[in-house]
């Protein structure tokens, strides 16, 4: 399409943190964005909110039970929106004819389905959602390849190596002898070891530098969040696992680096706001106003950079050797830490014991050979490690 049509854009996860600074960006530039379609799970007021602003053709609720209460809030402001129940919803309007370009801002495998259909469809797909590419893998880059999809990254770090690479993609593997990740290293970076298994849910939410939805600040301060990235990084730059490091950069201003043959290295810089790789998705190949204020170089404190300390993180290293693992093996990690992540967040687990759980439920299940090449086979994968983290947690809970 021409730089200046008007892109059609579907929000899966609108409510969320980075759905609602996506809304942000495009209320910046009505006129380069429609909304088509919003989604959420269970924020019913907020959805109903944002359909007011937008208008969009569909509204979908995948928490079920709560479609009557919005259609009766729509109805009430008198807008024709289309209410859809269920998480099938999802893949229908992120592959609608009518869409342009998905932004993939559901939290964890439940995103997956979506983004398939969004990549088979051959749209321009913006993902935050990084457990869907962690999930799905060699499938997930299939579907965009034979959908001829564009898949643009928006988790920030990984958004920094795509903008320290020309767009010529063919010239990557020549060019890239291997990327930094950098890492904040969370709320607990500094905090006596010994005192990590009694750390709270709100200690573990309270990030440094970024306001997130709690999932991704829980995995922040394990630094499983960087673990996935890893991950993540692998698929999206079609790197080797050595290729990619990760450095701990407490400041958040270097967002990653590309580390060429030549060891030239190239860095993308700014405030830590996600608004930038979110316009960047939105505007690629182009660049427009995101709202985010500019790096004030008079002011900036030292930049400090340190290697991260497996001891204190232990679940990072989790995702080399899963990589190096059978293949299904980061689907199966995926969905332990999901679990874990959600039992530390209920009380039921030590924040110690999201590890421990990520690291039984690997020993516990072998991913099949065929697990990987369909989306059943990926669905049901996550389905027995979810089942065999859950037993996990129950023992721990056990007295
Ligand atoms: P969030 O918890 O704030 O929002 C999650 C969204 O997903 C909400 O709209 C919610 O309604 C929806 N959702 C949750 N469970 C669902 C389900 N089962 N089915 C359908 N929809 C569901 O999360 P977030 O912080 O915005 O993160 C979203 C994704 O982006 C995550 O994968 C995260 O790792 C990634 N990400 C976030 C940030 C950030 O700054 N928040 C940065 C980089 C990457
Ligand atoms: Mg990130």
């Amino acid at each position: 399409s021409t730089p200046s049509a008007r892109q059609r854009v579907c929000v899966l996860g609108s409510t969320g943190s980075v759905g609602a600074n996506t809304l942000e960006v495009m209320s910046r530039h009505r006129e380069r964005y429609d909304v088509f379609a919003l989604t959420a799970h269970s924020r019913v007021d907020e959805l109903l909110a944002q359909c007011v602003q937008w208008k969009p053709r569909y509204a979908v609720i995948t928490q079920p039970g709560l479609a009557q209460l919005l259609r009766e809030g729509l109805k009430a402001a008198g807008l024709r929106t289309e209410v859809l129940e269920g998480s099938g919803a999802l893949s229908l309007v992120a592959a609608h004819p009518e869409v342009d370009s998905v932004m993939a801002a559901i939290v964890g495998a439940a995103g997956l389905e979506p983004c398939i259909a969004a990549a088979r469809a051959g749209k321009r797909l913006m993902l935050a959602n990084k457990e869907a590419l962690v999930v799905g893998g060699a499938f997930f880059m299939k579907a965009v390849k034979e959908g001829g999809a564009t898949l643009l990254p928006i988790d920030s770090e990984h958004s920094a190596i795509f903008q320290c690479l020309p767009e010529d993609r063919s010239t990557w593997g020549r060019r890239i002898d291997h990327i930094v990740l950098t890492a904040s290293g969370g709320p607990f970076r500094q905090r006596d070891h010994g005192t990590l298994h009694r750390v709270t849910p709100d200690e573990a939410c309270a990030h440094p530098n970024w306001v997130m939805g709690r999932k991704i600040s829980v995995d922040s301060a394990t630094m499983m969040n960087k673990a996935l990235e890893v991950i993540e990084a692998r698929w999206l730059f079609d790197l080797t696992p050595e290729q990619i490091r990760v450095v701990i950069h407490p400041q958040s201003i270097i967002h990653s680096m590309v580390v060429c043959r030549d060891n030239s290295v190239l860095a993308q810089l700014g405030t830590p706001d996600m608004r930038v790789p979110i316009a960047y998705g939105l505007s690629f190949p182009e660049r427009i106003e995101s709202g985010a204020s500019a790096l004030d170089f008079t002011t900036l404190a030292a930049l400090q950079f340190e290697p991260a300390d497996m001891q204190r993180y232990p679940g990072l290293q989790l995702a080399w050797d899963t990589l190096r693992g059978a293949e299904g093996s980061t689907a199966v990690l995926n969905a332990a830490n999901e679990v874990a992540v959600a039992a530390f967040l209920a009380g039921t687990i030590r924040f110690d014991q999201i590890h421990s759980v990520n690291a039984h439920t690997l020993d516990a299940i072998t991913p099949s050979s065929d697990a990987c090449r369909s989306i059943e086979g990926l669905l049901s994968l996550d389905a027995s490690a979810r089942r065999a983290a859950e037993q996990q947690v129950s023992r721990l809970r056990a007295p």
